[in-house]
């Protein structure tokens, strides 16, 4: 437990430090609830969007259907994180995160199941050390029926191997997690060629079913992932590949992501074996 609190406030730690000169939390929308752990705010008639404060707003979703519900990521720490969503919706809710990152699955102890993307299995042992409940594992393109409601799940591999991005074709949008950076990729398990592929995989399906942009792990209200901004990281990292632009030593970074670049107003963190 001890070595978890401190994974946690060095996460934490690492991501405020990275974060240092974002803006503040500006989220359009009906404040539904705050306490001393999570400000809840709603989307749109059936979507809300909750932010924690220990991890640059690192955020959860709730995403309701006529049938059911999924809670998408759990933040840091939130406590009674199930009744403050039984509080939001009347309906029936599955656990499923983006990603195994600790900002992201941190809050699952009162939830008897979470569905991730296989990819992530490693990172379980450190990031869910105490979880007793049952890991259930996502499809790539597999839909999540809600009742008159769907989510799309997109594999998006790169910032972990396991990154899953819930694309809602009716709504014109989706949920990413950390798969493209919220601004600030950190490029932790995969290559760049991998995140090419990742983002040449969005591109096209944002292209194709009209996904206006996909709410980001961390979003404080001006940073959702967009085409252009996809589109942006496949040029960087392409960049960063053919030797045109070099990276810089990332400062202050405490997870062997030593270099950084920053072009096009994205900005990728990584280390040297993703050069390939
Ligand atoms: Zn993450």
């Amino acid at each position: 437990m001890k070595t978890l609190i401190l994974i946690l406030i060095i996460f934490a730690n690492f991501h405020l430090a990275l974060f240092a000169q974002m803006p503040a939390l500006e989220i359009k929308g009906k404040e539904v609830f705050r306490n001393e752990d999570v400000i809840i705010h709603q989307l749109d008639e059936r979507t809300w969007v909750g932010s924690g404060h220990l991890a640059f707003f690192e955020s959860i979703y709730i995403v309701e259907g006529d049938d059911k519900a999924v809670l998408i990521d759990t933040g840091m720490k939130i406590t009674n994180l199930d009744s403050i969503v039984a509080s939001i919706t009347k309906k029936s809710i599955t656990l499923i995160a983006t990603h195994v990152h600790p900002d992201h699955v941190g809050s699952i102890d009162r939830f008897p199941e979470i569905y991730i993307n296989q990819g992530d299995t490693a990172n379980i042992a450190q990031f869910m050390p105490d979880y007793d409940g049952k890991v259930n594992y996502l499809k790539d393109g597999e839909i999540i029926d809600l009742g008159g409601r769907q989510l799309e799940v997109v594999f998006t591999p790169s910032h972990t191997p396991g990154s899953t991005t819930f694309i809602d074709k009716t709504a014109g949008y989706g949920f990413s997690g950390d798969s493209f950076g919220s601004g600030n990729l950190l490029l932790f398990s995969g290559t760049f060629s991998e995140l090419i592929e990742t983002c040449e995989k969005m591109r096209t399906i944002m292209k194709e079913v009209r996904i206006k942009f996909l709410y980001p792990g961390h979003f404080n209200g001006k940073n959702p992932e967009t085409q252009k901004r996809i589109s942006d990281l496949i040029t960087l990292s392409k960049d960063v590949l053919s030797g045109k632009v070099k990276g810089k030593e990332n400062k202050g970074n405490r997870f062997g992501l030593s270099r950084v670049v920053s072009d096009y107003g994205v900005r990728i963190n990584y280390n040297e074996k993703s050069l390939k």
